[in-house]
C-alpha cells in the first residue's frame, strides 16, 4: 500500500517528535535524514523527512523543502504535512511562510492551516496569539532566542508578514463546536480570499477536532500536535487498519553497546548507573588532543568484554571537568575531537558485531549517524518519553539490521542504559 502521509520537518528533533507522535497514533513511520535517495522500505504509513532548514536563508529552505516534497509525491502520499516548531520559530524573512507557500504552489492548493499549538507542552493559541505556558510568546524566553527571536505573539501578523497570500483566523469558539464547524469556517475563510487559517487550540480535544477537519486537506502546516488527529482520518477512510501495531521493529540480535558524548545532567546519572554494573571505557579528550590512538585502544579493550555484556564508552564528564577541557583545548575543537572519536568507535563496534547501540547526546548522535551512513530511522517502541528504539536505514541496507537509540542529553530515566535492551525483541 502507498504511503499515506508525507511530512517535511524543518529540523531533526522536530522530525523525531512528529514521527513519535504518528507512531503513537498508529502509523508505521520512518524518519529520513535529509532528502532521501533511496526507498524508505515497505509497510510504512508515514514518512517524515527531517531537514535542517529552520534558520537557513529562505530560498535555500524553499528549495530543500520542494525537493523533499517531490520525493514524497513520488511515493504516492495522499496528504502532506509541513512541521515547524511549536513556538513558530522563524526569522523576520521566513522561513515558515515562504516554505508553506512554495509547497502550496507545487501542490496546486490554495488553502491550508497554520497551527503550532501543542497544549501538553504548554503551547496554546487563543485569538491567534501563541502562549508558552502562562506567557505570551513575546514575553517568553523565545523573545531572546539567538537565531529566531520571536517578538510578536500574533500568529496572524507574523505569518502575514512572511507570505504573499492572506491570513485569517479560526477562533476557539468555532473550534469548540467541533469538526463540522471548523470545516465550514475554513470554507468561509477560503471564500473570503484567505489562503491560511491560523487555528486556535487550547487542548488535545481541540487538536483532534482540528485534525479531523483537515481530512482531505492536501497540505497541513503545523507543529507536531495536529498529527494526533490525522491517523484517524485515514482509518475512517479505510486506509489504515484499526489494529495496526505501529512500533514493532524487525528483530535485531548482535552485541550491545552504549556511546555517550553528552554531559547533560540526566546523562551523567545514566553513565554512573551503567558504570556501576558494566565495563566502561573513558574517552579522554586530553589523550585525543595528544594524538594517542584512543579509538584503537577502545576497540581492543571492547573485543574481550563485549561478548558477555553491554559495554559503555563515554566522554561524559562533570561541568568542572568539561570547563577544564574547554579552557585548554577550546570548546569547539574539544567537541569535534570527541565526536569524531566516538563516531569512529561506533563504526568499529558495528564491524565487531554490535547490533544494538545507544548513543547519548544530540551532536554526538549526529556524528555517529553520519559515520555509519545512516539515512533514515524506522521508529519503534519508546524506551522513555521522546526516545524510541529505531532501526537504521543505511545507504547499503544489507546485512544485519542495526537497532539504534539516539538519546538527547536531558532525556531518559537514570536506568535508561540498563533497561533499554529489554524493550527489544
Ligand atoms: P547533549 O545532547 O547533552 O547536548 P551533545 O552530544 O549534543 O550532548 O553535546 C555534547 C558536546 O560536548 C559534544 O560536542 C561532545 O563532543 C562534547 N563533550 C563530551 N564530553 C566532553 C568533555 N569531557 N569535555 C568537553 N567536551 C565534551
Amino acid at each position: 500500500m502507498a504511503i499515506l502521509l508525507g511530512c517535511i520537518a524543518d529540523d531533526f528533533t522536530g522530525g523525531t517528535d512528529l514521527a513519535g507522535m504518528l507512531v503513537k497514533a498508529g502509523m508505521r513511520t520512518v524518519q529520513m535524514i535529509g532528502v532521501p535517495k533511496e526507498s524508505p522500505g515497505d509497510d510504512i504509513d508515514a514518512v517524515v523527512i527531517a531537514l535542517k532548514s529552520r534558520t537557513s536563508p529562505a530560498e535555500e529552505a524553499v528549495a530543500e523543502s520542494l525537493a523533499a516534497l517531490r520525493w514524497l509525491q513520488q511515493t504516492g502520499c495522499r496528504q502532506f504535512y509541513f512541521k515547524y516548531c511549536s513556538t513558530f520559530d522563524s526569522t523576520s524573512k521566513g522561513n515558515i511562510g515562504p516554505v508553506a507557500e512554495a509547497l502550496m504552489k507545487e501542490l496546486g492548493c490554495s488553502f491550508t492551516i497554520a497551527c503550532p499549538a501543542f497544549p501538553v507542552n504548554g503551547r496554546t493559541i487563543y485569538k491567534g496569539y501563541l502562549f508558552v505556558g502562562d506567557l505570551l510568546l513575546s514575553d517568553s524566553g523565545m523573545r531572546h532566542h539567538p537565531l529566531t527571536p520571536m517578538g510578536d505573539s500574533s500568529l496572524v501578523r507574523v505569518l502575514q508578514s512572511q507570505v504573499q497570500g492572506r491570513v485569517g483566523l479560526a477562533e476557539h469558539a468555532t473550534v469548540l463546536k467541533g469538526e463540522e464547524a471548523i470545516r465550514s469556517r475554513f470554507r468561509a475563510l477560503e471564500a473570503a480570499g484567505c489562503n491560511f487559517a491560523v487555528v486556535d487550540a487550547l487542548s488535545n480535544d481541540d487538536l483532534l477536532a482540528i485534525g479531523a477537519a483537515c481530512a482531505g486537506m492536501q497540505l497541513v502546516t503545523a507543529g507536531s500536535g495536529i498529527a494526533l488527529g490525522l491517523p484517524q482520518n485515514f482509518r475512517r477512510a479505510g486506509l489504515l487498519a484499526d489494529d495496526r501495531v505501529a512500533d514493532a521493529l524487525p528483530p535485531t540480535g548482535g552485541l550491545r553497546a552504549v556511546i555517550s558524548g553528552s554531559c547533560s545532567i540526566a546523562t551523567q546519572g545514566q553513565v554512573a548507573a551503567m558504570r556501576a554494573v558494566h565495563p566502561s571505557f573513558h574517552v579522554d579528550p586530553f589523550e585525543l588532543a595528544r594524538g594517542v590512538e584512543v579509538v584503537a585502544a577502545a576497540l581492543e579493550w571492547a573485543a574481550s568484554r563485549i561478548k558477555d555484556e553491554p559495554v559503555l564508552f563515554y566522554a561524559t564528564a562533570s561541568p568542572e571537568a568539561v570547563k577544564t577541557v574547554q579552557m585548554q583545548l577550546g570548546s569547539e575543537k574539544a567537541g569535534k575531537l570527541i565526536e569524531a572519536a566516538l563516531a569512529a568507535i561506533a563504526k568499529g563496534l558495528i564491524e565487531m558485531g554490535v547490533g544494538q547501540l545507544i548513543v547519548a547526546g544530540g551532536e554526538t548522535s549526529g556524528a555517529v549517524v553520519q559515520a555509519l551512513g545512516v539515512s533514515g530511522l524506522r521508529i519503534g517502541v519508546e524506551i522513555d518519553p521522546g526516545v524510541p528504539w529505531t532501526t537504521a536505514i543505511t545507504k547499503d541496507s544489507v546485512g544485519r539490521p542495526l537497532a539504534l537509540a539516539l538519546k538527547s542529553g536531558n532525556f531518559g530515566s537514570p536506568d535508561f542504559f540498563l533497561k533499554a535492551w529489554s524493550k527489544l525483541i
